[in-house]
């Protein structure tokens, strides 16, 4: 594989991006090597700047459920950049966006667009702390929520990643008003409850994390914190920015029955452009400016071009709920195929599955909450993801991300996966 003008171009970024990258997991440092560097994507497929191609598995951590570059965003893009780029003043798209979401989204009746995940988490904390009057909030060990100062605490992938959970720069303060609780530990959150009696004004947690690597709710687990929510008058928010228009059209809440009172969105919501979402019951949005006290706004957000791949995307899903049994299959096909072979290989690693996501954990123990999924053998990750990557399989470049499939996964494409993952076992264990 060549690899020297990525090469080049790594030297070059790095003098004038810190780490030469935009976001950090894209350096490459848990598995070592360095970045490869993108020229352009279709289909399953993405092209690198030295001629090479790789089946990804990926899909710019989501957004492209699709494949990439599909016919039908791309016209509505290029359609929609002929009336002009942004203008700051509302747009009939806003509305039919808006009126989509909150029909395929159960719990949402109101949503405010905003132009990413960070926006939407650290948004939709501002207002479920203005709508009970409270400061503390509980948030899942290992679980991801964008950037925000709050959430930097214990935050997963990216954070456990770098071997950095706790980033400098967010100040004690503000650490003190979030409290960590492990994921599916109910009594653990009952303690939290218990001790912060009237001071908790919400609980946020990705309902199927995917930013530990991905882990599933035990039974009843979901249900139970809706309970306790209710009981303690504390807003449930569900981080659907990762499931969200993917484990089913309304996500998680859908799939398990489970309605919060609010939800953050973002990835597949903008089809691959910066788009970002939070809404909830219409008591709880309508505390968001200018309807209520509560601060929030965006130069760009609503943004015709992000609205109009948005809208094409939404509009495919909800017309065609199909897609989530396709992709389903496509996913049990791989997982079911990658177990097989490491069976057969004598090798008895965990693999968490759900719809179109999947971990494969180098560890034999289950992987249910944060402690589980650090059991996990890194360095021999690293090896597994520089064998995939040699034989044309780009997967996420960390331990601790979900895989994200996309319907332009053939039947031809899976048997290369397959074949790609048995004689990389091999070679990583001979
Ligand atoms: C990706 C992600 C975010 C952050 O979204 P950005 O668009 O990267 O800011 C928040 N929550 C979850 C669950 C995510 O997966």
């Amino acid at each position: 594989m060549r690899i020297s003008e990525s090469k080049r171009l790594f030297a070059e970024a790095k003098n004038v991006i810190p780490g030469g990258v935009n976001s950090p997991v894209r350096a490459f440092r848990a598995v070592g090597g360095e970045p490869i560097f993108i020229q352009k994507s279709d289909g399953a497929y993405l092209y690198d700047v030295d001629g090479n191609s790789f089946i990804e598995l990926i899909n710019s951590w989501g957004p492209m459920i699709l494949g990439h570059n599909h016919p039908m965003i791309r016209e509505a893009v290029v359609k929609a950049v002929e009336d002009g780029l942004s203008y700051g003043a509302p747009t009939a798209k806003e509305i039919e966006i808006a009126e989509l979401i909150v029909e395929m989204v159960p719990s949402v009746e109101k949503v405010r667009m905003v132009n990413s995940g960070t926006e939407a988490t650290m948004s939709a904390i501002r207002v479920a702390r203005g709508y009970t009057g409270r400061d503390k909030f509980i948030k899942m060990e290992g679980h991801y929520h964008g950037h925000g100062d709050s959430f930097l605490i214990s935050a997963g992938s990216g954070a456990i990643t770098m071997g950095n959970p706790d980033s400098p720069g967010v100040t004690v303060g503000t650490a003190k008003d979030t409290l960590l609780a492990p994921y599916n530990d109910l009594e653990a959150i009952e303690r939290l409850v218990k001790a912060n009696k009237g001071e908790i004004a919400a609980l946020i947690l990705e309902p199927v994390p995917g930013n530990m690597g991905l882990a599933l709710p035990l039974p009843g687990y979901l249900e139970g914190l809706r309970e306790i929510c209710t009981r303690e008058g504390i807003v449930l928010i569900f981080d659907e920015v990762m499931t969200g228009f993917r484990l089913a059209k309304g996500g998680a809440q859908e799939l398990f029955g489970v309605t919060p009172d609010m939800t953050t969105l973002g990835k597949i919501i903008g089809g691959g452009m910066p788009v970002g979402a939070y809404g909830g019951k219409k008591e709880i949005m309508e505390f968001v400016s200018p309807a209520g006290p509560v601060y929030q706004a965006g130069t760009l957000s609503g943004n015709p071009i992000a609205m109009s791949a948005g809208l094409a995307m939404l509009h495919y899903l909800n017309n065609h709920p199909e897609v989530y049994a396709e992709l389903a299959l496509i996913g049990r096909k791989i997982t079911e195929g990658i177990s097989k072979i490491n069976h057969d290989l004598n090798l008895n690693y965990t693999v968490n599955a759900l719809g179109s996501m999947y971990s494969l954990f180098f560890t034999d123990q289950p992987v249910v909450d944060f402690e589980s999924a650090k059991k996990s053998n890194t360095v021999l990750f690293g090896s597994y993801f520089q064998a995939m990557l040699k034989r044309g399989i780009y997967l996420a470049p960390s331990q601790f991300e979900s895989l994200f499939l996309s319907t332009a996964l053939s039947d031809e494409l899976i048997g290369k996966i397959l074949t790609a993952h048995e004689e990389s076992m091999r070679e990583i264990h001979g």
